[in-house]
């Protein structure tokens, strides 16, 4: 029996996982999510030898079960490659007291290959599953990381387009780079004047546009989204979680059913929901830490039930966490209201409409897997130089937001169970806020300067992912304001 999909905002209509994925959002704006979280039908002591990508069959094939095992396994063997930089895909690393699952081992630097190297793969034989002959147009927002690499992962692939728009001043010089750098007669980038939050309030927007999808479909094109919106972006992330623990238990970290705690960097939500389903799935997961930055509108909603956007946005030095709207809480809400669809999307629109809402009390009862913590820009930078001084171990900044807010929940409350950090991108891909903090007197250098001095005081190699970027050729300079994306994209399309 297939597990179908359903809309966030409608529990009428369902459909298959490969047309949730070709689709991106629901037409009513919902998400999709499946009917129910699967259940995991191998041990623990099953899948502790497991390779990656064994362990990555095993997961996916029970949310993607319109798939068959040949197309599965075809993607999943085309997608965790030699594009990574070792073998078993996502290392851990014991940091201290802490496990770091390291997920910046791909071809950007980020976790956002850990999904985004496969849903190109995902996607085109969806297409063909759905007799689709259109070419897929990929929209996405992006706070920095997930638009390279969906570039990375998209750029000519037969069949599809992409467009990226990125906050103008709002990602690292490093990320920058990497984007308008990108090749490919199908890739665009586009800087937007505003925040991320304007860019993905303006995608969705275009997602929802029927006009729009009109004039696309006369031209052979649809949209479809490499935001972690799509649920083809969220169940490969649901894979690490699963490989980290069976290999705690492999190397006796751990013991059999023992319970961890996972702490995870967040800004749209994505990534801790994935730990969530991993945990729905059987894996012995006993709290889900939700770091925030200085952006800590999640840290608010798990201690009040109040979600509000309404505050000011924080640049920070962890830059793919700076966001107000966290997409994918609209999951966990829908969850928490007992899948009901009506009163999640009229939470929905209250956010559109004042920018915040309240659960209720039972739906807060229902949060007891989560915590909620922040870090401040100081906090994240003493804990980056901290645990250098004491270990000798190189965090970027978004892990050390993790990493401290870790640390507090445990001294806070007792709680010694082991715990696992999802390391989210490699300190060369925020170089300049990673070795300002460990020294002051690299507040004034240039990023490329620094470069070969964190290859010297962490004494590891400088990912590929850098050197390509030190004499590439910028390819992409087109930017727009926020209210002008649409034009912008007809332009782009030629419709
Ligand atoms: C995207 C990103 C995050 C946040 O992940 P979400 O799934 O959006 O919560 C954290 N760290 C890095 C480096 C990222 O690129």
């Amino acid at each position: 029996m297939n597990l179908l999909y359903k809309s966030t905002r409608n529990n009428d209509r369902k459909v298959t996982a490969s047309e949730a994925i070709l689709k991106g959002l629901a037409e009513d704006g919902g998400l999709f999510v499946p009917e129910y979280i699967p259940k995991l039908d191998v041990t623990m002591d099953g899948l502790k030898d497991m390779t990656y990508q064994e362990t990555a069959y095993a997961v996916m094939k029970q949310f993607l079960t319109d798939f068959t095992e040949e197309e599965l396994k075809s993607c999943i063997d085309r997608a965790y490659d030699s594009k990574f930089d070792t073998e078993v895909i996502a290392p851990l690393v014991k940091v201290g007291d802490v496990y770091h699952l390291e997920l910046f081992h791909g071809a950007t630097i980020a976790f956002k290959d850990m999904a985004l190297s496969i849903l190109p793969h995902l996607l085109t034989t969806a297409a063909k599953k759905n007799n689709v002959s259109n070419d897929i147009v990929i929209l996405t927002a992006t706070s920095g990381d997930t638009g390279k690499a969906a570039l990375a992962g998209f750029a000519d692939v037969p069949g599809t387009k992409i467009i990226v728009f990125y906050p103008k001043g709002g990602v690292s010089r490093v990320q920058e780079l990497q984007m308008v750098t990108q090749k490919g007669e199908n890739t665009s980038v586009v800087a937007i004047h505003g925040n991320f939050d304007n860019a993905q309030s303006g995608v969705k927007a275009l997602f929802e546009d029927r006009e729009l999808e009109k004039e696309l479909e006369d031209a052979g094109c649809q949209f479809s989204s490499a935001n972690s919106i799509n649920i083809g972006r969220l169940v490969p992330q649901v894979v690490y979680y699963v490989y980290a623990y069976a290999k705690l238990l492999q190397n006796e970290e751990i013991a059999a059913g023992e319970e961890i705690n996972v702490t995870v960097p967040t800004g749209n939500f994505g990534n801790i929901l994935a730990a969530y389903y991993a945990k729905q799935m059987g894996v012995p997961i006993a709290k889900l830490i939700c770091a925030s930055n200085e952006n800590k509108v999640l840290f608010d909603f798990f201690r009040t039930g109040v979600y509000d956007r309404n505050r000011e946005f924080i640049l920070t030095s962890s830059p793919s966490m700076d966001i107000l709207i966290s997409s994918n809480l609209e999951r966990l809400i829908y969850t928490i209201a007992g899948q009901d669809a009506e009163k999640n999307a009229e939470l929905m629109a209250q956010l559109r409409e004042k920018g915040k809402y309240e659960i209720t009390p039972e739906m807060k009862e229902k949060l007891e897997d989560f915590v909620g913590g922040y870090a401040t820009e100081e906090e994240t930078g003493e804990t980056v130089r901290r645990t250098y001084e004491r270990t000798g171990y190189v965090m970027d900044t978004h892990t050390a937001v993790a990493a401290s807010v870790c640390a507090k929940y445990r001294k806070d409350s007792g709680d010694e169970k082991k715990c696992l950090i999802a390391s989210t991108a490699s300190p060369y891909k925020f170089i300049h806020s990673v070795m300002s903090a460990i020294d002051e007197k690299y507040a004034s250098a240039d990023e490329f300067e620094l470069i070969d001095e964190l290859n010297r005081v962490s004494g590891t190699p400088i990912p590929n992912a850098i050197e390509e970027i030190r004499s590439a050729e910028i390819r992409h300079s087109r930017e727009c304001d926020a209210d002008r994306m649409k034009d912008t994209v007809k332009e782009i399309l030629g419709v």
